[in-house]
């Protein structure tokens, strides 16, 4: 839990979110602007700022993140269609939460420029 974070507010349930999975490592929930008509974020339960700060993550509770996104799309029906998973680190990708989450996004068919 950090001081003043977003997303550890949206975990400990301070602040409201649509809620799509949970286990004792990770939480998910939809992303409040989705840009596909699928679009959640998993983040670990353990606050680390982002990509460049997983030493501070045990890889058990980095795993946990990418096992869940193969669960939630099951459970939302993109399994076969096709999704994306993707991070955002640092100014150039505009991350603009400083809890690291995976992006889940499909439900539609998407370009194949990811730049
Ligand atoms: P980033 O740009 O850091 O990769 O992604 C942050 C994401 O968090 C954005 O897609 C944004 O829409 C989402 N987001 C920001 N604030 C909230 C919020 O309060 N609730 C939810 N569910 N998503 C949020
Ligand atoms: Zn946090």
């Amino acid at each position: 839990m950090a001081e003043d974070c977003l997303f550890c507010k949206i975990i400990q349930g301070d602040i409201p979110s649509d809620k799509v999975y949970e286990d004792e490592h990770c939480y998910a929930f939809r992303d409040i602007n989705p840009q596909t008509p699928v679009h959640v974020l998993i983040v670990p339960k353990r606050h680390v700022a982002g990509l460049n700060d997983t030493q501070a993550l045990p890889d058990q509770e980095l795993a946990a993140c990418m096992r869940a996104a193969r669960k939630i799309a099951q459970q939302l029906g993109v399994e076969e269609s096709g999704y994306r998973v993707l991070t955002n680190c640092g100014p150039d990708a505009f991350q603009s939460v400083h809890h690291l989450h995976f992006h889940l996004m499909g439900g539609r068919q998407m370009t194949a420029e990811m730049g």
